[in-house]
C-alpha cells in the first residue's frame, strides 16, 4: 500500500473490550486485554502510519505516536469510530465489542432486594434466584463500516471463535464486507500469544504460527498492507 502525494496514511484501530453498565458499579464485559489492538497500533506507528486508537477500558500504555481515545460502552465506541472512520485509509476492528447491553441502566446502585423485576418462577425460591438482566442488541459497528466503506478504504475485522473458526470467519468476511478477516481461536482472548488465520476477500489464506501478539501484529500488517 503506497500513500498518495507522500501523505502519511491514516489507520484507525479499535482495541480491548467494551463495558455495558447495569448500574454505576456493575457491568457486563469480556476478557479482552487490548494487547492485540495496542500491538497493531504500535506496529502501525512504527511503519509510519498516523494512528487513531479507540480503546475500551484496558490497563495498557498508549503506543508512541498514537492518538488514543478512551471509551467504555459499545455505543461510545461506535460514536468515535463513526467520527474518525471517514479520514481513515485503513480500519482494523480488533476490539471485542459486546454484542448486547442491559436494556435499562439504573442510576442508583441496585439493591439486592429491589430489582424491580417480577418475582422468580419455580424451581427457584426467593433469595436463591439470580435476577435476570434483560439485554438488548448493540449495533454491529463493523457491519455498519462495511456498508459505508469508501472505495479505497481497507477494512479489517477480527473473528474469535470456539468452533468452526475458518467457516465462521469466512461468513463474517462476506457478511460484514471486510477486505480481510483475522481469525483467532478463543484461547487468544486476554492471552500474551496467539495464532491467526488471515483470509482475504480476494481469496488469499495465510496461516500464521503461534507468536507473541507484538510479533503477530507486525506480521499481520505486513501481509495485509504489503509493507
Ligand atoms: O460477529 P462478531 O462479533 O464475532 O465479529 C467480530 C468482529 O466484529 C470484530 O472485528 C469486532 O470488532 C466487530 N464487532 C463490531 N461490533 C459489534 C460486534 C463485533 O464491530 N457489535
Amino acid at each position: 500500500m503506497r500513500p498518495k502525494h507522500n501523505k502519511k496514511l491514516r489507520i484507525l484501530i479499535t482495541a480491548g473490550p467494551t463495558r455495558e453498565y447495569i448500574d454505576p458499579v456493575r457491568y457486563i464485559s469480556n476478557d479482552s486485554s487490548g494487547q492485540m489492538g495496542f500491538a497493531l497500533a504500535r506496529a502501525a506507528a512504527h511503519l509510519g502510519f498516523r494512528v487513531d486508537l479507540i480503546a475500551g477500558p484496558v490497563a495498557l500504555p498508549t503506543p508512541e505516536g498514537a492518538i488514543r481515545i478512551d471509551v467504555a460502552s459499545t455505543l461510545e465506541m461506535r460514536r468515535e469510530v463513526m467520527r474518525l472512520a471517514p479520514r481513515a485509509d485503513v480500519i482494523v476492528m480488533a476490539a471485542a465489542v459486546s454484542d448486547w447491553r442491559p436494556a435499562r441502566f439504573s442510576r442508583k446502585k441496585i439493591k439486592r432486594s429491589k430489582t424491580g423485576l417480577p418475582p422468580p418462577s419455580p424451581p427457584y425460591k426467593g433469595g436463591e434466584m439470580p435476577h435476570a438482566i434483560p439485554l438488548i442488541e448493540n449495533p454491529d459497528i463493523l457491519l455498519e463500516l462495511g456498508k459505508r466503506k469508501k472505495p479505497n478504504q481497507i477494512l479489517i475485522g477480527f473473528a474469535l471463535e470456539t468452533d468452526d473458526l475458518e467457516k465462521n470467519a469466512r461468513g463474517k468476511l462476506a457478511r460484514k464486507n471486510c477486505d480481510w478477516i483475522v481469525a483467532n481461536p478463543a484461547c487468544a482472548i486476554g492471552a500474551r500469544v496467539s495464532r491467526a488465520l488471515l483470509i482475504s476477500r480476494s481469496g488469499k489464506k495465510i496461516a500464521l504460527p503461534l507468536l507473541p501478539k507484538e510479533d503477530l501484529a507486525i506480521v499481520i500488517l505486513s501481509h495485509i498492507l504489503g509493507v
